[in-house]
């Protein structure tokens, strides 16, 4: 059977910092002959709800930042992250959530040290699966159909 990588929060679990979902029912239906691997590196580690988290460029580099805090925490999602890739070595496709600093595809805002936004790029889940799973075109809510 094949295998699709979903962010959790689009599966109706409700996961989100706020303690909400963001449930998209025509992606069930689409992955219904689909083995689906719920994801979410979040609420694991931060339990839900949760302070929010942005993704902040700082010394030329993209960290995960805790916004009440300053609490950095982009350690303990790549570890959060890459372990959950070492347990699904081998998947079909990938649909995350977009704009999440976790899961975003392009659609994160990235901000500077003022919390002031300077672009968009990829949440940390995203950039690090780019990398583990090199043939796969990770697709979002939006993407996707
Ligand atoms: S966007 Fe990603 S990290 Fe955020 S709640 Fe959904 S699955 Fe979890």
């Amino acid at each position: 059977m094949r295998k699709v990588i979903i962010s959790a929060c689009l599966l109706g679990e409700f996961c989100r910092y706020d303690g909400k979902t963001k449930t998209v029912d025509k992606i069930l239906q689409k992955y219904q002959d689909y083995e689906i691997i719920p994801f979410c590196p979040e609420a694991p580690l931060f339990g839900t709800p949760r302070d929010r988290i942005s993704v902040l460029h700082v010394t030329g580099e993209n960290r995960v930042i805790v916004d009440k805090t300053k609490q950095d925490v982009t350690k303990l999602l790549e570890d959060e992250i890459n372990s959950f890739c070492d347990k699904n070595l081998h998947v079909d496709e990938i649909v995350l959530k977009s704009k999440s600093p976790s899961c975003g595809n392009q659609t994160t805002p990235i901000l500077d040290e003022h919390m002031n936004q300077i672009s968009l790029g990829d949440g940390i889940a995203t950039s690090i699966f780019k990398k583990r799973y090199k043939n796969i075109i990770i697709k979002d809510e939006n993407s996707l159909f």
